[in-house]
């Protein structure tokens, strides 16, 4: 439940998934909720669940409204408020999401105490939030602690089970969540990468990291793990630690040696070194864990290990917690090893940055790629292709795409299932067959999962 809402009248705009939880939990705290949304059928849907509807863009409908609770999918402030939130904002109505609830009513001021009060440990960044989140989460569950995950993965934050003492909440927020919270109290806050996506709801790039910024408040987190491979971390890092012997900052970073800094955490050719205070405190190989390949998952070993040395974990149960991660499903993922060869499911890089990983992280690839293309198609991937032995071309995009490849020999299909068998019948053994597709999957599919899991499906039935 909510705290401190008994007797108030909350409003609640957007009734998905987070809008239905947030009802919920206001209500299990006390609070007379009603809510709106600008499609019927959920409005619909909302009322046949016994929800009390009221149109929040009628003047007359704000009458003793405490607060408006709105969701991470309607725009607040860029390219333009939603009508309902801009009337909040003109009447002075607060304006908080669920994320702000969360924290509101999870007060965890107590670092001295750590390990007799729940703890929350947030993930943000641009790219990989979800596999670092789960990672903590694993490492956590895997040592034997206590730990929930949610947020912007899985469970929503107000459909967490209470914390109880000495437990670990792990929460990924995107962006348009931290953007808009009234609350932002983690205890660890770990922020990965910045690339320049995710723009425009925030007007530009300053806006963008502003949002993800939040999370690092002056008085913040007790601890702050910061991806310092672009020059924002490395300013928000000098901002949060307090002198040479500050411990307060984990720096991490795919590349760059940290020895220098008072708590570094850093994986370079395939081995990640921790340094405190100019001294070697771990070395963990990562070359071998099949969970994490490549150097962006390598990135997010070291905030997630960093996460976790910093509320006591030792590095030798981190280590053995790694190679038990399974990974998450379409992220890089091994399905399978048939005769020698590798079936990898990365059915999420539906962009070329995402693609551009994936093609780094494997050698001797047969690389199934095509869908709805974005603009540019892959020409930005062209210098990133020499791991490629051919290309195995399925979609909309897949002519395009073979225009595109420079001379990487390529074969355009159908659809998956002649791509995949090519490929498997032309596999040698040493080689990975990757799904990476560049593209999004809604020309043949309702979402980038449903096409992992036919790939999936695919592959398992290989051979038998
Ligand atoms: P997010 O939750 O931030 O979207 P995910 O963990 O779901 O991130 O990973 C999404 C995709 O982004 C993966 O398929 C992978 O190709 C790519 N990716 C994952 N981690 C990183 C990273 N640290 N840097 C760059 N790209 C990454």
């Amino acid at each position: 439940p909510v705290q401190g809402v008994t007797g108030q009248t909350i409003a609640v705009l957007g009734l998905g998934r987070s809008g239905k939880a947030t009802a919920a939990a206001l209500k299990a705290g006390g609070a007379h909720v009603v809510v709106w949304d600008d499609g019927q059928e959920a409005r619909a849907q909302a009322e046949a669940e016994g929800l009390e509807l009221r149109d929040l863009n009628r003047a007359d409908a704000w009458e003793g409204i405490a607060a408006l609770i709105t969701s991470p999918g309607i725009p607040h402030l860029y390219p333009d408020p939603n009508p309902v939130i801009a009337r909040a904002l003109d009447l002075g109505v607060p304006v908080d999401n669920d994320i702000g609830l969360f924290f509101r009513s999870f007060a965890t001021p107590d670092w001295d105490n750590f390990g007799t009060t729940p703890k929350v440990i947030t993930v943000t960044g641009s790219n990989g939030k979800s596999t670092t989140t789960a990672l903590i989460h694993h490492i956590l569950t895997s040592v034997g602690r206590p730990a929930q995950m949610g947020g912007n993965i899985g469970t929503g934050v107000l459909s967490l089970e209470p914390a109880h003492d000495g437990e670990v909440v792990v929460i990924e927020l995107s962006s348009y969540q931290t953007d808009l919270a009234r609350a932002l109290t983690p205890d660890v806050a770990v922020f990965t990468n910045l690339s320049p996506d995710h723009l425009d709801r925030h007007g530009g790039p300053g806006g963008y990291f502003a949002a993800k910024r939040r999370l690092f408040a002056e008085g913040g987190p007790d601890r702050c793990v910061i991806g310092v491979d672009e020059v924002e971390g490395r300013y928000l890092a000098n901002q949060m630690g307090q002198g040479p012997g500050d411990d307060r900052v984990i720096r991490i970073s795919s590349g760059q040696k940290l020895e220098r800094f008072a708590w570094g955490v850093f994986a370079r050719k395939g081995f990640l070194s921790e340094y405190r205070k100019g001294r070697q405190v771990a070395s963990v190989d990562l070359r071998e864990i099949t969970g994490l390949p490549g150097a962006h998952n390598h990135q997010n070993a070291c905030a997630a290990y960093a996460a976790c040395r910093a509320i006591g974990i030792a590095p030798r149960e981190i280590e053995a917690a790694f190679r038990s991660f399974g990974g998450l499903p379409h992220r890089s993922q091994t399905v399978r090893e048939l005769d020698g060869v590798r079936y990898v499911n990365d059915s999420k890089a539906t962009n070329v940055d995402a693609a551009e990983q994936a093609l780094q992280a494997f050698k001797n690839i047969r690389w199934i790629a095509g869908g709805l293309g974005k603009d540019g198609g892959i020409a930005a991937l062209q210098p990133h292709l020499g791991h490629v032995v051919k290309a195995y071309l399925i979609g909309h995009s897949g002519p395009d795409f073979a225009l595109q490849l420079a001379g990487t020999p390529y074969e355009v299909f159908d659809g998956m299932d002649a791509a995949l068998a090519r490929a498997h019948a032309e596999a040698l053994p040493g080689d990975t067959v990757l799904l990476a597709p560049a593209a999004a999957s809604f020309d043949q599919y309702p979402n980038f999962e449903k096409r992992g899991e036919h790939f999936t499906a695919l592959v398992n039935a290989l051979g038998s």
